[in-house]
């Protein structure tokens, strides 16, 4: 029997973000569109060379994309909402850059692109931290084939002397995804399959063997109706050229898995990374014509495999059955190669592996099974060593850590009183107004202070020029602040590069990358740090910037840590534990902080959770025991206060209206939120849910382009006093300020502050 290597899809963006250079410059008028294309297909071209050096055997193609493979998807089944005005042949670059991007419009009087367009919705591929363009289908809407990606990058791969798989991304998933405007997205199934088939025939025209299709909706719940999708597609695809190898990631099967044995498919890909325990019911189900591919290197974390105890489990299958060896998912997900990371400590660098590394496990698995392990066993050895000093270095083992996490009692998740009587307390102590003002946390990061952190950071200006320069900002946005008249003030947070990066270069546990980049969208890349080992605080983390900040006035000055949940949540998080018992680490280092702020001075702290939802597991019966310990996680770096001490959180970026239970189990003592997609559903859900503490729905929507007046924000205001206690009401943007200019964030304030006081004077 025979092992082959695939790989699903290799990271866009170039080891040294070459697409997003390319991207922004084009984008700015800088470069032009053949100069654009050129940077992409060298880019495509060095990941085939790249892939076929390493010893991929089933080499993809078309997994590039120049914004998204969503949005990609979207142009190739001529999904593009009327607003665009397009009424080409083909989907042409600047329209897919406006569905990605919007347009800023012309201006001109009469002209139908005056007022610009605003981009398709963006939001999270699946429980990743990439974000795809969601597809738009309007009642009425026709679908035809609209791009020939699919083709041109196939044949393109073809004259450089490749071989390679083509990847689609599903109808299923792809229509899963889309959102309906007065039609049910599935409505639109045989459409959308006509023009894949069209695109199928194509492919086997140009020699194509085979097809990856990737369909991660079948590790879902899902409904009849996307059921009965799968089965008619496959069935229609099976009558097509090219051979189907049908892709599932991002955990098990499941309750899907008799369905997607039973489709007339050539190859079935599984996730055994997220779902170990499917191989054994695979391969007893699998009829054996079936051609199995395995994800057994993780294609969503930083890990290296521990090669032999991986062998010992494929051993026994690849003796009765051919096998394709994978990631668990497109490399999309992971840094591309760990060779550019030169500052890391050499025994955490033995413990990881990117892309290129994940590639090279991959070859050398299938060089153990089809040829014997001794082949091999110089980079078995490396492998189970690196395993083993895992398992024992006391980097990740710290027994304080781990005495402290046994020391800790269930008390410890709660706070002094109930929120009435603690609330009673701060409102004597605070002193604030009714509708009480303040803003999130961050302000503008403008050029002088990323340039100045990049100076510091390449070492051109000294700590101290440093520091009085992020004083001098700092004291200048307090400053303001009290202008304008807010009444809880935050301090800017201009040190601070990132909310997770801040931390983790502070606690012990976390490493960070210089080169690390993953996709976000489009053209941004975030370098998530790598949290390898037990998680504690060596020193206070951020108690001098709030004593400075407060020094500078008598208002309160809010404290602002990032939550627990959210730092594990936008972290590569170390797999040899469950993922509750390091977030529990976490909680405490930041209880600590906690408890040091306030002994500090501290009155108020927030505790941000921007990403506490988007951690939910991805079917639903997994959510409840997610919940559980998230929200016990920020308990327990909540608290450690006195009950006068007031602790805020922040959400932002996500649906809550299933998880407010959760939210008011938090306990916060006031909430500050995201509203900006639809602000009555949000209050509604609140008010119907009775929310019992504090709460500031967002009155600013930070990610529009423009200025809300006074009275929209009144208007807004009264809104929620009808449905929540006005008592407990306070009146804030809806997230950070950080990405916006000073221009917008002045006058939006001032504005904002002048809707509370109508709120105020209307009130007495
Ligand atoms: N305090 C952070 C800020 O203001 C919160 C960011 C966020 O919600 N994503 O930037
Ligand atoms: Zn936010």
């Amino acid at each position: 029997m025979t092992v082959t290597v695939a790989t699903l899809g290799f990271p866009r963006i170039g080891p040294r973000r070459e697409l997003k250079f390319a991207l922004e410059s084009f984008w700015a008028g800088r470069s032009g569109e053949a100069e654009l294309i050129e940077a992409a297909s060298a880019l495509r071209a060095a990941a085939w060379a790249r892939q076929n050096a390493l010893g991929v055997d089933h080499i993809p193609s078309g997994d590039f994309s120049f914004y998204d493979h969503v949005l990609d998807t979207s142009a190739m089944l001529g999904a593009v909402p009327d607003r665009y005005g397009w009424n080409a042949e083909s989907v042409d670059l600047a329209t897919y850059f406006a569905m990605a991007r919007g347009t800023q419009g012309d201006g001109a009087a009469g002209s139908s692109r005056a007022a610009g367009h605003t981009a398709q919705e963006m939001t999270k591929w699946f429980d990743t931290n990439y974000h795809y363009m969601v597809p738009e289908l309007a009642a009425g809407q026709t679908l035809r084939l609209a791009s020939t990606k699919a083709v041109d990058a196939y044949r393109e791969a073809k004259a450089l002397g490749f071989e390679t798989r083509p990847v689609l991304l599903g109808p299923v998933t792809w229509l899963s995804l889309a959102k309906g405007q007065g039609a049910d997205p599935f409505d639109f199934l045989d459409d959308a399959l006509v023009i894949y088939c069209q695109v199928l025939d194509r492919l086997r025209e140009a020699g194509a063997a085979w097809v990856q299709i990737d369909e991660p909706v079948l590790v879902l719940d899902l409904d009849a109706r996307q059921r009965a999708a799968v089965t008619r597609a496959y069935a229609r695809f099976a009558r097509r050229g090219p051979k189907v190898m049908l892709a599932t990631y991002f955990g098990g099967l499941g309750d899907n898995l008799a369905l997607a044995t039973s489709l007339p498919v050539a190859g079935l890909h599984v996730d055994l990374v997220r779902a170990p325990e499917q191989l054994a019911r695979i391969v007893k189900s699998a009829s054996k014509d079936l051609c199995l591919s395995l994800g057994v290197i993780d294609g969503r974390n930083v890990w290296r495999a521990d090669l032999e105890s991986l062998l010992d489990r494929l051993e026994p299958v690849s003796k009765v059955r051919d096998l394709i060896l994978a990631p668990s998912c497109s490399l999309l997900h992971t840094p591309i190669d760990l060779g550019l990371e030169r500052d890391l400590e050499p025994e955490i660098a033995q413990w990881l592996a990117c892309a290129v590394q994940k590639v090279e496990e991959l070859a050398i698995l299938k060089a153990a099974l089809n040829n014997g392990r001794h082949i091999v066993a110089e980079a078995l050895d490396a492998s189970s060593k690196a395993a083993a000093t895992r398992r024992s270095s006391v980097r990740i083992h710290d027994a304080a850590v781990a005495a402290r996490l046994a020391a800790a009692t269930p008390d410890m998740a709660s706070r002094r009183s109930p929120f009435p009587a603690r609330a009673a307390r701060q409102k004597d102590r605070l002193a604030l107004p009714d509708f009480p003002t303040t803003t999130i946390g961050s302000f503008p990061q403008t050029e002088a202070v990323r340039s100045a952190r990049a100076r510091f950071n390449r070492g051109e200006i000294s700590d101290d020029a440093y520091l009085d320069f992020l004083r001098d900002e700092t004291r200048q946005a307090i400053r303001w602040q009290e202008e304008v008249g807010l009444d809880v003030l935050v301090h800017g947070e201009f040190e601070r590069n990132d909310m997770v990066q801040y931390f983790g270069e502070r606690l012990s546990g976390f490493a960070c990358t210089k080169n690390a980049w993953v996709q976000s969208y489009g053209s941004r890349c975030v370098r998530p740090p790598i949290l390898y080992g037990d998680v504690s605080r060596p020193k206070a983390m951020t108690v001098d910037w709030w004593r400075f900040a407060q020094d500078q006035t008598d208002r309160p000055m809010k404290g602002m840590l990032t939550g627990p949940v959210t730092i594990l949540n936008w972290s590569f998080v170390r797999d040899d534990q469950p993922r509750e018992e390091t977030c529990r680490q976490i909680a405490l280092a930041i209880r600590d902080e906690v408890v040091d702020l306030e002994a500090a001075g501290a009155k108020v702290i927030q505790i941000d959770e921007a990403a506490l939802r988007e951690g939910l597991p991805l079917r639903r019966r997994d959510w409840a025991h997610y919940l559980d310990w998230a929200v016990e996680c920020f308990r327990l770096a909540a608290s450690g206060v006195a009950d006068e001490t007031q602790i805020h959180t922040h959400m932002c970026y996500s649906e809550f209206n299933d998880i407010l239970p959760s939210i008011g189990a938090m306990d916060a003592d006031v909430i500050s939120i995201e509203t900006a997609r639809s602000r009555m559903e949000l209050i509604q859900a609140f008010a119907d849910y009775e929310y019992p503490n504090e709460i500031g729905p967002g009155v600013y929507d930070i990610h529009a382009p423009r200025i809300p007046h006074p009275e929209e924000m009144t208007a807004l205001l009264k809104l929620a006093c009808a449905h929540l206690p006005a008592e407990r009401l306070w009146v804030n943007p809806d997230c950070g300020l950080k990405t916006r200019k000073w221009e917008d964030v002045r006058p939006a304030l001032v504005n904002m502050v002048a809707a509370a006081h109508a709120l105020r004077q209307a009130g007495s």
